[in-house]
């Protein structure tokens, strides 16, 4: 099987430091191996992508002499993929509508009986209002759609994941993990075709990638993709969980970081190779 990965930038800002590193050192595997890198487009969020931004991606992955084979992929045109996974979910009723605001999740999730809130790749840990609430008939679109966990669990029994970075190992799905830190994960939001969490498993999986290479702030979320995975007959790839690019201050780069931006090296006058050398490559 050949090797093949992908870099996978959401055009929602500019590329900076933190993208230059996954992005070759995903794109310096492949060519170890002999095999393939992808460019993606995740633009599930059309509210938030931009044609200028998409653009600048492409420009600056040149630049740092990166390649990619044509055609490049674009979640915004494959919302009926997308769209005919969530009803074969639904029909095996692991999915369930979901109407709770963001302050609704909070309230819920700060009452007293609770305990204290918990923190999932996603944010605080759904208290699942919406769960035993009855199923309509017909899956609605004008809503999100929670992943019953504790369904989808009982489903799958030997879901795990090799992993090849940071913490280079096995991992297994515990179930009481599942339940308790991640829970009923959000895969179909109202005005969206489908979460990041389906979308980036259905074109992984499309795209026959062997290796993701990421960084280890997905480690948590990989676990909910090998859970798809699993539900969907879907082979697991092999993960990479990288290292984080951090600023002086040690915290993480954000899209919002200009200052970091791979736009602003340039402008600057630094060379490719200055910022394989910024990022330790
Ligand atoms: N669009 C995602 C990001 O930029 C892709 C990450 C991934 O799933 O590997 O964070
Ligand atoms: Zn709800």
């Amino acid at each position: 099987m050949i090797f093949r990965t992908r870099f996978a930038p959401s055009p929602t800002g500019p590329l900076h430091l933190g993208h230059a590193y996954s992005a070759l050192l995903a794109h310096d595997m492949a060519e170890r191996a002999g095999g393939v890198f992808h460019l993606r487009i995740d633009d599930i969020d059309q509210s938030r992508a931009r044609p200028h931004w998409e653009a600048q991606i492409y420009d600056d992955l040149h630049w740092l002499g990166i390649d990619w084979p044509a055609p490049v992929w674009r979640q915004s045109e494959r919302a009926d993929r997308y769209c005919a996974t969530l009803q074969r979910l639904w029909a095996r009723g692991l999915l369930y509508p979901c109407t709770c605001t963001r302050r609704d999740i909070a309230a819920a999730a700060n009452a007293p009986q609770e305990g204290a809130p918990i923190h999932g790749p996603d944010g605080l840990v759904y208290p699942g209002t919406c769960r035993e609430k009855p199923l309509p008939a017909v899956m609605p679109t004008d809503c999100a759609l929670r992943l019953n966990m504790r369904n989808a669990l009982q489903e799958i029994d030997k879901a795990s994941f090799q992993e090849t970075g940071t913490q280079p190992g096995t991992h297994k799905i515990r179930a009481e993990q599942m339940l308790d830190q991640i829970g009923d994960v959000v895969l179909a939001r109202r005005d969206m075709a489908a979460s990041y969490h389906l979308s980036i498993v259905l074109d992984d999986a499309d795209q026959e990638i062997t290796h993701v290479v990421r960084g280890e702030d997905l480690f948590e979320a990989t676990k909910i993709h090998v859970v798809l995975q699993s539900l969907l007959n879907l082979p697991t790839p092999i993960y990479h969980h990288h290292r984080l690019i951090r600023d002086d201050a040690g915290k993480r780069l954000a899209k919002r970081d200009d200052a970091r931006a791979i736009a602003t090296y340039r402008a600057e006058g630094k060379t490719p190779q200055d910022i394989r050398a910024m990022v330790g490559l």
